[in-house]
């Protein structure tokens, strides 16, 4: 299948940059190289973001940090608000270039709503951790926060949103805790061993939300056969049950097997096969409504060029098979900026082994934490959490 695709992208992007940190935006140029060379990028609708205005900013963030934003923007001696930490340092210009990756998530939210595209990507976004008013995990100003509430704004009644990086998507659930019209499902290494410390099973929603907020809480090690059994057993029926207009899937790929901050052992293939089923799961559902950001990812060369090109491609209907050579120019131009070390030579890594499906009662350590999200949300999105059909 042929799919519009629209994707947020120009080197501006590059301007958010912590400086010595994991979060380096290299991993954003590298690929956009890689998908160049690859051909992918000619399939998409390029478009160059906007920022995001102070009104747009406004619905998802407090005045007051939006001011402490600004002004550590222009001191680097700032403090406060979660800023001037390890986490989010401070730097010249922070302030624009947050907005500009805000911007850029409610403009692929908006081209693709308004029917320019099919699908839209912003490679850029996927800053799932800030809050309404502070600065957490590498996120300044939260673009999925601004990219759903757009999509409401615009006129959609219900909005389903998948989080697949490795850590909670901790600042978009807290946006929706309370909001029915929202579902967040997140999966995520088991927070008891892995920042930001929340998205346990038992965190569902609050008030007419309940059933809304989906964690399921991995244990480290879980690799692309489990993570996928897990996926399988609780995002599409529950993505189903609760009916939405619209898709929006935050893609982080921290959770494969070499990424530095976190303990999940995921390859490539295992990624792509995720964004492969989101991409199915909006088709059948959402009527191709789908909007996809990027996230994590601290692999800045053998993990996310790969997988973000892979979910790029995807979004176009045309995939790119995973024992297609790198192009000589992609890795000719990591050795002209000094790369040495063992570099990919194909688009994946080894193939997915075949996925056992989940099953009532399974025993150990993560069929236990599926059957506790399966419990603890699936009888109020009217499905049976002991039934493998739903
Ligand atoms: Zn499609
Ligand atoms: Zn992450």
């Amino acid at each position: 299948m042929d799919c519009r695709t629209g994707a947020i992208w120009d080197e501006r992007y590059l301007a958010y940059d912590f400086g010595d940190h994991p979060l380096n935006p290299v991993r954003l140029d590298l690929t956009i190289r890689l998908a160049r060379e690859l051909g992918v990028l000619d399939r998409l609708d390029v478009t160059a973001p906007v920022p995001a205005d102070e009104v747009q900013l406004l619905t998802v963030h407090d005045a007051d940090y939006l001011a402490a934003v600004r002004r550590a923007s222009d001191d680097p001696t700032f403090s406060g608000f979660g800023l001037g930490t390890s986490d989010d340092p401070v730097f010249p210009g922070m302030y624009e270039a947050s907005a500009l990756v805000a911007g850029g998530s409610a403009q692929a939210a908006l081209r693709m709503w308004n029917g320019e595209v099919d699908h839209a990507v912003n490679i850029a976004g996927g800053l799932h951790h800030a809050m309404q008013g502070y600065a957490s995990g590498f996120c300044i100003f939260n673009d999925v926060v601004l990219a759903i509430r757009t999509l409401l704004a615009a006129g959609a009644k219900k909005v389903a949103y998948v989080d697949i990086d490795v850590h909670h998507g901790d600042g978009v659930q807290a946006a929706f805790y309370d909001d029915p019209r929202v579902l967040t499902i997140s999966l995520h290494q088991d927070p008891r061993t892995l920042f930001p410390g929340t998205g346990l099973a038992s965190e569902i929603g609050s008030g007419t939300a309940e059933g809304t907020a989906v964690n399921v809480a991995l244990p480290p090690g879980t690799d692309d056969v489990g993570w996928l059994r897990a996926f399988r057993a609780v995002v599409p029926s529950a993505v189903r049950a609760f009916g939405p207009d619209v898709l929006v899937t935050q893609c982080g790929c921290d959770t494969h097997h070499e990424d530095p901050l976190a303990n999940l052992e995921l390859t490539v293939d295992g990624q792509r096969t995720a964004i492969t089923e989101l991409h199915r799961l909006a088709h059948e559902i959402t009527g191709g409504k789908w909007v996809a950001f990027g996230g994590g990812g601290y692999g800045l060369i053998r993990c996310v060029p790969r997988t973000w090109t892979h979910l790029l491609a995807e979004a176009t209907g045309r995939t790119v098979p995973a024992d297609a050579a790198i192009p000589p120019g992609w890795i000719e131009h990591l050795r002209s900026r000094g790369v040495r070390g063992e570099l990919p030579a194909t688009m994946g890594e080894r193939p997915v082994p075949e996925v056992r499906a989940w099953e009532p009662g399974g025993e150990g350590w993560l069929d236990g934490a599926i059957g506790a999200t399966r419990r603890a949300v699936f009888p109020l999105l009217g499905l049976d959490p002991d039934d493998p059909r739903d």
